[in-house]
């Protein structure tokens, strides 16, 4: 684990890179919100990030944050960034604040229903493969819309906007048109279906510049901050 002067080194680190991106386009950088990637670590790093200011963090896994939740600030916000099973559905409405992870329109309705049920409302942003990766979870652009329907069916959830993860490649480009292609795709839906849909979640340690450029307003940054996750 990083100690807590290293931590804040880091964020200030990203914070700086968020800035100087956001100052060549003339954009406010209090428009892109660092979210620290905690998966992996101890709940120790969710406690460094509250202490750094930071009042939401991202995993992947849901057992995860349940088991790290309750030793976390009541105000810590928990975000799923990571594929979810549908049999772990109504587990992960308890245990996130957010799913950023809605990648079908079937787990969209099961979790519009559950949350339903359980008196429950939750953000969800749709995970959209912009970067047509075979490797990667997400919608496919093609089936965006049926994945956008779905979701605004259900009044427990409120769709904020859309997530992308860029495909891991040496060339720069294919990020950058990852999150082109995301924002296009935001652009299209809230135009066709008369929504709002602020949010888009893009950008990691390796490509925050790339999504900020293409309009990130969320980057989801983990080994920049927590240094590389044990098992990765
Ligand atoms: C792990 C993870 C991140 C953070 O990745 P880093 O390269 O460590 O910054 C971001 N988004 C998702 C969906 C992840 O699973």
């Amino acid at each position: 684990m990083v100690s807590a002067d290293q931590f804040k080194a880091h964020c200030d680190g990203v914070q700086a890179r968020i800035t100087a991106v956001c100052a060549q386009l003339g954009r406010d950088p209090a428009t892109v919100r660092l979210l620290p990637v905690t998966k992996t670590h101890p709940v120790e790093a969710a406690l460094l990030a509250y202490g750094y200011g930071l009042r939401s963090v991202g995993e992947n896994r849901v057992q995860e944050a349940v088991q790290k939740r309750p030793l976390a600030p009541p105000d810590l916000r928990w975000e799923l960034i990571g594929h979810l099973q549908s049999n772990k559905a109504k587990h992960a409405l308890q245990a996130f604040d957010v799913i950023q992870s809605v990648d079908s329109a079937e787990l969209a309705t099961r979790l519009g229903r559950l949350a339903g049920e359980l008196g429950l409302k939750r953000e969800v942003l749709l995970q959209v493969n912009s970067g047509n990766d075979p490797a990667k979870f997400g919608c496919d652009l093609a089936d965006a819309p049926r994945l956008l329907e779905a979701a605004l069916a259900h009044p427990a959830l409120a769709v904020k906007g859309l997530m992308a993860i860029a495909p891991l490649s040496d060339d720069a480009a294919v990020a950058d048109r990852t999150f082109a292609a995301l924002r296009l795709c935001r652009d299209d839906l809230a135009a066709r279906f008369g929504v709002a849909l602020p949010e888009l979640s893009m950008g990691m340690s390796g490509d925050l510049e790339s999504a900020v450029a293409a309009g990130s307003t969320c980057v989801r940054v983990g080994s920049a901050l927590f240094g590389s996750r044990p098992s990765a």
